[in-house]
């Protein structure tokens, strides 16, 4: 530290380490989060990835130019201080405002208490300085960080995601995709999912997922239902010869590893969003789409067999279970072509969704897949699509694609669900929501 200077800002501790280093020179760095004057000393809360930390600058012993420095610092701007600390506490004797924020920023994250407002996603780059935001981000690092262990531990490979190609997921209903044009000839689309790319890289690999991006520009009413983003990510999974029954074995480990090491390494983390999150139990209950329509007639909801179940119907189901659930089997006119039908039923998917309970509503979706050739010609044809772009899957189909199924899980609806958040755009570090202008 002797080399160390406040104007070559050699940063020396993260503020939740400091109070263990007791009489030591320090030179701290962060931001302001709070700020009071009083008639003896300034009050100054220093805020950085770690935490916060009060100092208190007593006027009498501090010389007038620091004080003036300190006292002319505003909220949120960026600041090194340097000083000594002792027995918890500690004595400024240098400053330097690294950037000087502007006075009255439109977020004050010291006092700002809930983050699912919508009117602050152009704020984001305010926003993301919350501690709440901060201890949100830091839980999704642990769920990345905990899908990784799992699937390695069972033989799977992680895979790159394509983010660009020829052809994508054809299955995302009412959202648009985002078309461009490459290199003069071609029109490119970028992924809506990588599902048809899971069925190539399972050819070489049988085992795979990816942390994929996901572009949908989903209708702009979709804000109303607090899940649902232009820009998202899933972690996609796909296994050659297996069957949906052992997809949702999979997922629902997957899930329950996830759930338990976010809770046994992160329990602070969970404490600071008050979230009291519940283990799931395996096995997960599975009920057929018929199933899940009768309930929720039941439950006094206008549903009609045949169509996607409706979200904020979904929601209902969903507050009806406290275990995470499975909706398995949709009728064909629901879902895209690349499905595969029930040998004995053919209306029917072989394919599935898993529910969050609490109303958090869908988690994953995912099935078997179609994987012959002339089959899926036919229903790319039934579902009134051109075969002509899907150039390159329908030629991958003839050249041995194995039967597979898989899912994909939404990254910010899980994070959304352990974190316990209102809103999907609170899980995630730069959200776009549909209809939105944000960073
Ligand atoms: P899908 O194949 O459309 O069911 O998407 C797979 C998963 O991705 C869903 O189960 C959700 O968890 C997630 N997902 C789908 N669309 C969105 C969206 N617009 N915003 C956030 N997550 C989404
Ligand atoms: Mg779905």
């Amino acid at each position: 530290l002797s080399s160390s200077n406040v104007n070559r800002i050699q940063k020396t501790h993260y503020l939740a380490d400091l109070k263990k280093s007791a009489d030591t020179d320090v030179c701290l760095a962060g931001w302001i989060h709070k700020k009071k004057a009083r008639s003896d000393a300034l009050s100054i809360t220093l805020r950085d990835s770690t935490g916060i930390f009060e100092i208190s600058v007593r006027r009498k012993s501090t010389s007038p130019s620091l004080m003036k420095q300190l006292l002319s610092a505003t909220i949120e701007s960026t600041i090194a201080i340097r000083g000594r600390m002792k027995d918890g506490r500690f004595t400024p004797t240098q400053a330097r405002i690294l950037s000087l924020a502007e006075k009255k920023p439109p977020i004050n994250v010291s006092t700002l208490k809930t983050l699912d407002s919508l009117d602050y996603l152009k704020e984001r780059y305010l926003m993301i300085r919350h501690p709440k935001m901060v201890t949100i981000l830091k839980l999704q690092n642990e769920i990345c960080e905990a899908t990784r262990e799992f699937m390695r531990k069972q033989k799977y490979t992680e895979i790159q995601a394509p983010i660009i190609g020829p052809a994508t997921d054809p299955g995302i209903r009412g959202a648009r995709r985002v078309y461009f044009d490459y290199y003069g000839n071609t029109r490119y689309s970028l992924m809506s999912s990588m599902i048809l790319y899971k069925q190539m890289a399972v050819c070489s690999l049988e085992r795979i997922y990816a942390f994929s991006p996901n572009i949908r520009l989903e209708p702009e009413h979709s804000q109303l239902t607090g899940r649902h983003l232009a820009e998202f990510w899933q972690v996609d999974i796909e296994t050659a010869f297996a069957t949906y029954e052992k997809a949702m074995d999979l997922a629902e480990k997957l899930l329950g590893y996830v759930c338990k090491q976010v809770k046994e390494r992160s329990p602070k983390l969970l404490r600071q969003l008050d979230r009291d999150l519940r283990l799931p139990k395996i096995p997960y209950k599975r009920i057929t789409y018929s199933e899940a329509i009768e309930i929720l007639k039941s439950l006094g909801h206008d549903v009609r067999f045949g169509e996607e179940i409706p979200w904020d119907a979904e929601e209902t189901l969903s507050r009806h279970f406290d275990n995470p659930f499975w909706i398995t089997n949709y009728p064909i006119t629901a879902r895209g072509f690349y499905y595969l039908p029930n040998p004995d039923s053919p209306d029917l998917l072989r394919d599935m969704d898993l529910i969050y309970p609490e109303g958090y509503g869908e988690a994953a979706s995912g099935g078997e897949r179609e994987y012959e050739y002339q089959k899926v010609l036919s229903r790319i044809k039934s579902s009134n699509e051109d075969p002509e772009s899907y150039g390159w899957y329908l030629n991958m189909l003839k050249y041995g694609v194995p039967p597979s199924a898989g899912l994909g899980i939404g990254l910010e609806r899980l994070t959304r669900y352990i974190c316990g958040s209102k809103k999907v755009w609170e899980a995630t570090p730069f959200p776009k929501v549909p209809g939105i202008i944000s960073p």
